[in-house]
């Protein structure tokens, strides 16, 4: 079942609290991947006791060092963000981003990605990112707490299943070469591409000007990447060197 596929990762959070909340919000409505990165406190009895009947989601929550490796394994991810950034992520509603998610589910495990309780995410961690997802809210006052944010999108995520007509669900597998890319694949992909645009003078180092945070964009689009349109790509790359170095 696609809900199973969708991850929930806490980047940083404080308040241990707030991981049990969330446990206890994620198993309410089906979901079981808990990902923490750097939690200040974990385990801890306050998360236990926030976590009520939910200690088995807390309990077999991972840990993570940096938020590359919660992701590794996912192949799309929405951030989450209580206001509109500047530079444009896509911005869906949390209706939009539920649909997407169990859409994108369907072919593996996809993420849904929370910040911190004072500054949210940070721009590198949102470059990790293919859509952002904003709860509407009080303009003046649009920060909600981090379990209750994962409460509202959790919910979201169940009507959408729960919507789903059963059949939807078993589509046939996707040959190897056609599953999306995961994100290691696509993180790996932009190292590649950033050294290429150096090489070849289109990328300066000393001014980049958000190249590479559009260009993150673009290839971030919907429908995801294959494997296959990604070792396409990889391909190029590596002929583009050649072909300069051979040039030079
Ligand atoms: N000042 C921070 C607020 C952090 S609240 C910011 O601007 O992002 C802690 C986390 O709860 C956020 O990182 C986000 O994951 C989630 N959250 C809180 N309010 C939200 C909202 N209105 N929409 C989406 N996510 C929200």
């Amino acid at each position: 079942m696609p809900l199973t596929h969708v991850q929930i990762v806490l980047s940083h959070t404080s308040h241990p609290g707030n991981i049990g909340a969330v446990a206890r919000a994620m198993k309410t409505m089906g979901l079981g991947t808990l990902k923490l990165v750097q939690p200040k406190h974990h385990p801890s009895a306050e998360a236990l006791a926030m976590a009520s009947g939910a200690d088995d989601v807390l309990q077999q929550a991972q840990v993570y060092q940096n938020l590359s490796e919660a992701l590794a394994q996912t192949h799309w991810v929405i951030g989450t963000s209580a206001r509109l950034r500047s530079l444009r992520w896509p911005q869906l509603s949390p209706r939009q981003a539920a649909a997407q998610l169990l859409e994108q589910a369907s072919h593996g495990p996809v993420a849904l990605l929370f910040g911190r309780e004072r500054i949210g995410l940070t721009n590198a961690e949102l470059d990790q990112c293919q859509a952002l997802v904003n709860i509407p809210a009080n303009p003046h006052y649009p920060s909600l707490n981090l379990a209750a944010a994962v409460q509202i999108l959790a919910y979201e995520l169940r009507l959408a299943a729960d919507a789903q007509p059963s059949a939807a669900t078993a589509t046939a597998p996707l040959p190897d070469d056609e599953q999306p890319a995961s994100q290691q694949q696509l993180e790996d992909f932009y190292q590649a591409l950033e050294h290429t645009l150096i090489a070849i003078d289109f990328l300066d180092p000393q001014n980049p000007k958000h190249l590479m945070r559009r260009l993150r964009r673009l290839y971030g689009r919907q429908p995801p990447l294959s494997v296959k349109e990604i070792n396409i790509l990889r391909g190029i790359l590596t002929q583009t060197l050649r072909t300069k170095n051979r040039a030079i």
